[in-house]
């Protein structure tokens, strides 16, 4: 494989290390890693106020777009003036020339709507999420109409949220620098619980409270306070829980503390593209126990890296807790060792990436014959 240049566009909802990314911001950092370390040059574009991520970050200046986590499906698209989105994209254009691929994390509306219009060089989408919106529906629909190998998406579960397309995209997962990670063979004593993940409602804090309650166990919660309600209610619905809120945390702190669990609880009302906090908290050698719905249902397998439950079954949920010894945290580790390593991910973004670059030439050159 010949070394490509390669321009990725990051969240335009936040700047890389604010958290209100999410998981994107994550993979777009495993994804420079290891793209760059298959002998790439990688260059991203991300809002002003952007953490260094160990390449050329162009820091768009831009008023930053509302998050579509929480969209329902009449949500429209929304391009505030001065948007941080629109100048990525404009940017990206003007320097098309420089790259052999541009690759899209953000999920909105207009970089997936401009995908035909990029004659030069091709605008890939590694999508993020599940379906949301009747509008975001349409344009990814559209897109990879037009440019067939230019969609991709990060489990099947989430594919299979958009039906046109659940056969025909790659699916690429997710993957993290597994060295920074330390394997903690025992769980911490006394026992505790770990929910990592922003605190919005389609993560499903209050089931895992609700099983922190059940069990007795304390529970330690990570992740970006993106809704005080969602806490709130969460908390005051069972009051006897013991529950802490630990911070949002950078991801050498946050594996340092959450290797102590006994076990990450995951419970998410929505398809979960992936889940990224899954192969983290496997990583530190924390099994995970999980509704069977989106993407932690990929990532876990039943009875060996964790317990996946009928989803919204909380009483499921607090069974699989009273079964954690069943399960071997050396076997977590190896898992993502093997399948959600740098390297892995790198490996099939590569690949997907040729082919798009490939189909792209050909569908230039028989257009300009
Ligand atoms: N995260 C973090 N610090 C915290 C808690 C979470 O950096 O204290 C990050 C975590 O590493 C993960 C992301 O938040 O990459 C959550 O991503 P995930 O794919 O699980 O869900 P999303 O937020 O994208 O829906």
């Amino acid at each position: 494989m010949s070394p490509k240049r390669i321009l990725i566009i990051s969240t335009p909802v936040g700047p890389l290390g604010s958290g209100e990314g999410g998981g994107v911001e994550l993979t777009l950092h495993s994804l420079v890693l290891g793209l760059t370390g298959r002998g790439h040059h990688v260059e991203v574009l991300a809002p002003e106020r952007s953490l260094h991520v160990g390449t050329v970050v162009h820091q768009t200046h831009g008023t930053l777009q509302p998050t579509a986590h929480t969209a329902h499906r009449d949500t429209p698209v929304i391009i505030p003036p001065d948007g941080v989105l629109a100048a990525m994209c404009e940017w990206a254009r003007a320097n098309q020339e420089h790259f052999d691929v541009i690759l899209n994390l953000a999920y909105d509306w207009l970089p997936l709507y401009l995908t035909p219009y990029f004659a030069i060089t091709p605008l890939a989408h590694l999508v993020s999420m599940a379906t949301l919106s009747e509008t975001m529906d349409d344009v990814i629909e559209r897109a990879a109409a037009l440019r067939p190998r230019n969609v991709a998406m990060h489990s099947q579960a989430q594919a299979d949220t958009f039906p046109t397309l659940a056969h025909s995209v790659p699916i690429i997962a997710s993957g993290i620098a597994v060295e920074r990670y330390d394997l903690h063979i025992t769980a911490d004593e006394p026992r505790h619980l770990g929910f990592i993940g922003r605190i919005s409602p389609e993560k499903g804090l209050a089931d895992v409270v609700a099983v922190a309650a059940a069990t007795g166990l304390p529970l330690k919660v990570w992740g970006l306070m993106q809704d005080q309600a969602t806490w709130d209610a969460a908390i005051a619905a069972h009051p006897e829980a013991q529950v802490s809120y630990e911070g949002f945390l950078p991801t050498d702190d946050l594996q340092a503390a959450i290797g102590g669990c006994a076990a990450v609880v995951m419970a998410p009302k929505w398809v979960e593209a992936f889940g990224n906090v899954a192969i983290e908290a496997m990583a530190t050698g924390v099994p995970v126990i999980a509704y069977r719905r989106g993407g932690p249902a990929e990532i876990v397998v039943d009875g060996e890296t964790g317990f996946l439950v009928e989803p919204d079954d909380i009483d499921g949920l607090i069974a699989a807790v009273g079964r954690i010894d069943e399960l071997d945290r050396v076997e977590c580790r190896q898992r993502v060792e093997e399948e959600y390593s740098i390297e892995a991910l790198a490996a099939r973004v590569d690949r997907w990436l040729d082919v798009v670059i490939e189909c792209h030439r050909s569908s230039w050159s028989s257009e300009s014959a």
